[in-house]
């Protein structure tokens, strides 16, 4: 009986030590119900009661799939690209505008890559006829903004040119500033 134990103690003994590195209280908690129920149907093998050991099997099996489950279902909105909400969104933009030389921003997206990384990307206005290298410059801003304030993992600027309409509106609003 001892000797029977005895692998079961020491795989026990190594689930707990990977289970405390992780800092994971459910898993130890289910790797010692899973590992209890092993051991109790040895037990009734080597005290000759043989169903119990297909009883405690099913056991473990259901803690195993009820584990995996609940994390499945943890990770699935990482997987899917889960929406890091309005508030972030409305903190990128904002961030975006407040770059000279952005006289506007949509298409803006960002989405969960994995727990705590945010991927993000969004479409940015610049003056017509600006050359390449302001642009990128631009660009290049509101990147290193958004990535330092909200800790955004990756984030895919597309330039394009102002449309003549928002341009003349820009162009109105800074020569009234200017005369004021
Ligand atoms: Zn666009």
């Amino acid at each position: 009986m001892v000797i029977a134990a005895l692998p079961l103690v020491r795989l026990f003994m190594q689930k707990e030590r990977g289970a405390a590195a992780k800092a994971q209280l459910m898993e130890l908690v289910n790797d010692e119900l899973g590992l209890l129920a092993a051991l109790i149907g040895t037990l009734f093998i080597l005290w000759d009661k043989p169903l119990a050991d297909p009883i405690a099997a099913i056991i473990v099996a259901t803690i195993i799939a009820i584990n995996g489950l609940r994390l499945f279902r943890e990770n699935l909105c990482f997987l899917l690209g889960r929406s890091p909400g309005p508030e972030f969104l409305a903190r990128v933009e904002s961030l975006a505008r407040s770059v000279d030389g952005v006289l506007g921003v949509h298409d803006l997206r960002a989405e969960y890559v994995g727990p705590g990384t945010v991927h993000a990307g969004m479409h940015i206005q610049v003056h017509r006829g600006l050359p390449l290298e302001e642009a990128n410059h631009i660009a290049e801003e509101v990147r290193r903004q958004v990535q330092q304030v909200t800790g955004c993992g990756y984030c895919i600027i597309h330039v394009e040119a102002a449309e003549p309409k928002a341009l003349s509106l820009a162009e109105k609003t800074t020569a009234g500033l200017t005369g004021a």
